[in-house]
């Protein structure tokens, strides 16, 4: 049994004096799963250890960079070894082209890729390039799908297909160019192309979307979009920050079959260093800077610790060996949810989420969701810490999968939601 995490309710208490929340990004406040925030002083394999000195079962992993678990140590010794040799050059390097054309060998549509830092910046890179070349300056989004926090992306349905600001901040002039539509509808799909097809510089969507909890979308859904698309000259982004290297190697656009015109990635790509990427065609990827007129940049851009990590990272997962363990164990989780009344599981590959309820169709879509699901979340939320457990503390996170976790951690984690009364 865990002991009360008096130390971490110290901390958030100064935290609070310092930063907005006591955070770095909202989630981490536990708003959404109640009590304070605990904070971690090390990690490793599948435990968090917080400052307190308890340990806990991560299914969080940073919220999904960690596919290879904490402290990895192929990841580590890379990292080590790029400390050793300076850790800033400003300058060209050998390791951001060796990560490059690992990930090309295996997805040749990506032909040229930019480094960035992070899953928003790759977005917002995408979104500016999909405009250039198409002299166009809307863009289409999807309810219930998250882009990170640029502008154009933090915006919601308003009515019809018209997108409201989704945060205070965002001029209604951003507003206005970027249209949302539902997720897993024909129709609305057909009206928004019919309506506006001609205007729209981008349609983007996470394949898999794992941010609203997790809403896998039908192959006929993605496969129209990718036709609409087509024939309208609107170029395709598909969001693969959480699904890149997760869903296979090859992410989602491998899974499907469907070849997007751009692709963002983040999360796994830096193994849990700050790492964001956008790639595509050459030919679309001519228009960036300094071969086109897109402008992009970034001082720590292709930073090497983070490309080595991302580097170690992506040569373990090049073998399918850790998707098939992460396999083995999903199907052992999903095995033990389906053995639990009040408990409902979606998973698609290492990605998970748990909801309330039994036997229930999964949701492909925001307004699928029964509105009740968050109620109790932080109740069980709390339930699972106290059985040292650690969950994503919103009922809305995807939980994660890691090559660290094995069978025990399964069955450690089944018992302490088998013991919730639901
Ligand atoms: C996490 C995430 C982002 C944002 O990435 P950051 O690195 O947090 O900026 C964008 N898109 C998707 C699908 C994500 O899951």
């Amino acid at each position: 049994m865990n002991k009360a995490p008096e130390r971490s309710t110290e901390l958030y208490n100064r935290a609070l004096a310092v930063s907005p929340g006591g955070v770095h990004s909202p989630v981490r406040a536990f708003g959404q799963s109640g009590g304070n925030p605990l904070f971690i002083q090390s990690a490793q394999g599948s435990t968090l250890t917080d400052v307190d000195g308890n340990t806990y079962t991560d299914f969080c992993m940073a919220f999904g960079p960690l596919i290879l678990g904490h402290n990895d140590p192929a990841v580590a010794a890379a990292a080590h070894a790029a400390l050793d040799d300076g850790w800033s050059y400003g300058t060209a390097e050998p390791w951001s082209l060796e990560l490059a054309e690992l990930i090309r060998a295996r997805i040749p549509w990506a032909e040229k890729i930019r480094f960035v830092n992070s899953g928003t910046e790759a977005v917002m890179s995408a979104l500016r390039l999909a405009r250039a070349a198409t002299e166009r300056n809307r863009v289409l989004k999807f309810a219930g799908c998250y882009h990170g926090h640029t502008d154009a992306m933090l915006i919601e349905a308003g009515s019809g297909l018209a997108g409201v600001a989704g945060s205070a901040g965002v001029t209604p002039g951003v507003a206005d160019d970027t249209l949302v539509a539902p997720l897993d509808d024909f129709d609305q799909l057909h009206h928004a192309f019919d309506l506006y097809g001609h205007e729209l510089a981008a349609a983007i969507i996470e394949p898999m979307p794992a941010n609203h909890g997790l809403l896998p979308q039908s192959d006929e859904f993605l496969a129209e979009l990718r036709l609409l698309s087509h024939r309208h000259g609107t170029r395709l982004i598909f969001d693969e920050v959480i699904s890149g290297f997760r869903a296979g190697f090859g992410g989602c656009a491998e899974r499907f079959a469907i070849e997007p015109d751009i692709v963002t990635w983040g999360k796994v790509i830096g193994g849990g260093f700050p790492v964001g990427a956008y790639a595509g065609s050459s030919d679309l990827m001519q228009h960036i800077a300094p071969e086109g007129d897109v402008y992009q940049a970034g001082t720590l851009s292709a930073n090497p610790v983070a490309m080595r990590a991302g580097l170690a990272t992506l040569r373990r997962l090049r073998d399918g060996s850790v998707y098939e363990h992460l396999e083995r164990l999903g199907r052992l989780l999903e095995a033990g949810i389906a053995g639990i009344t009040g408990i409902n599981i979606t998973r698609v590959d290492s990605a998970f989420w748990l909801w309330p309820g039994s036997d229930e169709e999964p949701p492909r879509s925001p307004s699928d969701i029964d509105a009740a699901v968050a109620e109790r979340f932080p109740e069980f939320h709390s339930h699972l810490l106290d059985a040292g457990i650690y969950l994503p503390p919103s009922p809305w996170e995807t939980c994660f999968l890691a090559a660290s976790h094995q069978p025990d951690d399964i069955t450690k984690l089944l018992t302490a939601v088998g013991s919730f009364k639901f």
